[in-house]
């Protein structure tokens, strides 16, 4: 497969899955990502193993993207963590408005991520590269399809250099998504993020909190293989393979693999598609 891609873990809680985690990046790495992204969980939940994740990946010699989300932050301790993060190296961000852990009021210096975005371009100036996250399928709290375009193109506008999506089973969603944007005068890269399918239940759990349509006829079918994890990963592998096959055929510029910290299942896809 000639097309680049990224792929992105989550911060570790123990040190049976940071050996875990440490064992799949380095089998990630032989397909060559362009970066490897961790993600970082608003009101401090995850944020010292988010950056921890992603000084191990910088020493590794590979680009690593700190996802950063804003939601109850205020101005100075924004400024002060991105510091941090440009004295690591750190050259790119995943800007996120992010979600605040139940129990936790709003507050804060920041409403939206598009605020955040224009914090970084006021301050840091172009000293990070700014992905955004996308919604072909419309994020859960938006009042409307139309709101949610008008959002992404805002963060665009306000400095985002590309972006990554929501994972969807439905590569229409993300065609029609990037013609809108592209009709609306935005041309940054809009990459699809890809989640392996290797679990019937958390993927349905997920999906419903997240605001990702599961098809009926695939929910059907995961529901049919029952606790059979190997039918479920033959079926999860050959859905995704069509799926990237689509989007690739279709002009996406690149693959985004949410990889739940497994290496297996996005390789077997990599190599399915070369
Ligand atoms: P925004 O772009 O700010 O949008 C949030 C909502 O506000 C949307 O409904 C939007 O339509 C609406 N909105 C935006 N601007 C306006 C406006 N001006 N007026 C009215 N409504 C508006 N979560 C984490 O906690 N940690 C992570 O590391 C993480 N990584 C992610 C990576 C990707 C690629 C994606 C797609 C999601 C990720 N998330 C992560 C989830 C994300 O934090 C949630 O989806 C969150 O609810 C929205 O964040 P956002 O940056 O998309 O917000």
């Amino acid at each position: 497969m000639n097309l680049p891609i990224s792929v992105e873990f989550f911060p570790p809680k123990t040190d049976e899955g940071a050996a875990k985690l440490a064992q799949a990046r380095r089998a990630l790495y032989a397909l060559k990502p362009q970066f490897c992204s961790v993600t970082y969980g608003a009101g401090g939940s995850t944020q010292e193993g988010s950056f921890a994740t992603v000084a191990a990946i910088q020493a590794e010699g590979v680009e690593a993207a700190a996802h950063f989300s804003c939601i109850g932050a205020t101005k100075a301790s924004v400024e002060q963590r991105l510091q941090q993060l440009r004295d690591m190296g750190v050259r790119r961000l995943v800007a996120l408005r992010g979600d605040l852990p139940s129990g936790y009021g709003a507050g804060g210096e920041f409403q939206y991520a598009a605020d955040l975005v224009a914090f970084v371009r006021e301050v840091f100036g172009d000293a990070f590269h700014i992905e955004v996250a996308a919604y072909p399928e419309v994020h859960p709290q938006a009042r409307s399809a139309e709101a949610d375009l008008k959002a992404f193109i805002a963060k665009a506008k306000a400095g985002a250099d590309s972006a990554i999506t929501q994972y969807f089973f439905n590569p229409d969603a993300y065609f029609r998504f990037v013609d809108e944007v592209v009709a609306a005068g935005v041309k940054i890269p809009i990459v699809p993020g890809i989640m392996p399918i290797t679990n019937s239940s958390q993927l349905i759990r997920f999906s419903d909190m997240c605001g990702a349509d599961v098809p009926r006829w695939i929910r059907q079918r995961l529901q049919s293989y029952g606790d059979d994890s190997a039918s479920i990963k033959a079926f999860g592998h050959d859905v995704m393979v069509r799926v990237c096959e689509q989007l690739i055929q279709g002009g996406a510029p690149s693959l985004h693999f949410y990889t739940m910290n497994q290496s297996g299942p996005t390789v077997k896809i990599c190599e399915a598609l070369s």
